[in-house]
């Protein structure tokens, strides 16, 4: 990881897109790490970011994530541009004014940009925390609170942090017409984030029953497989033409 971090190769930034709510126009990207190891073939994210926390590696990688997808914004102006950021790396000294610097440096605007967390940002120093957020959404950056639904303090953090986006994590999505009252815990989420001014998001969107509960129950975005996965930067100009699946076309 250190010599592909170094060398830049087999790393790259994927993205996938958000739908808007009818699955037919892209309205944002979100920034996804790959790394194509020389022997040992994909290496997903799940395994090699938290060893990359482990290593001290996240911050580096972290700020390369931003720099890629900055350059890619460029090229998609009315689009926003999501990136994953990792506790350690919230946390990090001098975390705001980096991100702030890149941007800067990339030509782009922080109003381009959101950052996903996640409730780890908030083990240990909830004021701090809440700090760097003020000062992030200060600088322009937008917050979404990423896999939301999943921890222990999803409610807890929502009355105390001032967020843009809360992104319905994928295992609710998937329970939708599979677990009994799925429906209803989802429609309250959207219904709380609404009343909170938040955007709404759910996330790992695969069949087109799971997409037309999430529309019925008032979500904003969608993002999921039955759009697009992940894709290289060089891909996303077809995507952007042909994002929409068939039975949307043609329904
Ligand atoms: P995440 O932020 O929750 O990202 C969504 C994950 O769900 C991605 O997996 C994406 O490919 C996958 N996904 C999207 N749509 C669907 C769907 O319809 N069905 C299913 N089953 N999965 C779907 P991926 O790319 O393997 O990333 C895994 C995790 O690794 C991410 O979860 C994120 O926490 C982390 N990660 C990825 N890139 C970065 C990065 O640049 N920095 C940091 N700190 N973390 C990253
Ligand atoms: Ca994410
Ligand atoms: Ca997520």
């Amino acid at each position: 990881l250190r010599t592909a971090l170094h060398t830049h190769q087999g790393l790259e930034v994927w993205y996938q897109p958000l739908m808007d709510i009818s699955g037919q126009q892209v309205v944002g990207l979100e920034a996804l790490m790959r790394w194509h190891h020389p022997q040992r073939g994909v290496i997903s994210p799940g395994e090699f970011i938290p060893l990359a926390e482990e290593m001290g590696l996240i911050i580096q990688i972290g700020e390369w994530v931003l720099r890629e997808a900055c350059r890619v914004s460029l090229a998609w102006p009315d689009i926003s541009m999501a990136i994953n950021v990792s506790p350690l790396q919230f946390r990090s000294a001098g975390f705001v004014e980096r991100f702030k610097a890149i941007v800067q440096q990339e030509k782009t605007l922080p109003s381009r940009i959101e950052l996903e967390i996640t409730e780890g940002v908030l083990i240990e120093d909830e004021k701090g925390a809440q700090e760097i957020m003020r000062a992030l959404r200060e600088a322009g950056f937008r917050i979404a609170l990423d896999d939301f639904g999943t921890g222990y303090s999803s409610l807890n953090y929502l009355s105390h942090f001032s967020v843009d986006k809360i992104k319905i994590d994928r295992s609710f999505t998937q329970s939708l017409g599979v677990a009994e009252n799925s429906v209803a815990i989802v429609e309250s989420v959207v219904k709380l984030g609404h009343a909170m001014g938040l955007m709404v998001t759910a996330e790992g969107v695969e069949t087109p029953g799971q997409m037309s509960a999430l529309a019925d129950a008032g979500c904003n975005q969608l993002q999921g497989y039955l759009f697009s996965q992940a894709v290289p930067a060089d891909q996303l100009a077809a995507l952007m033409i042909s994002s929409a699946p068939d039975e949307l076309h043609h329904g």
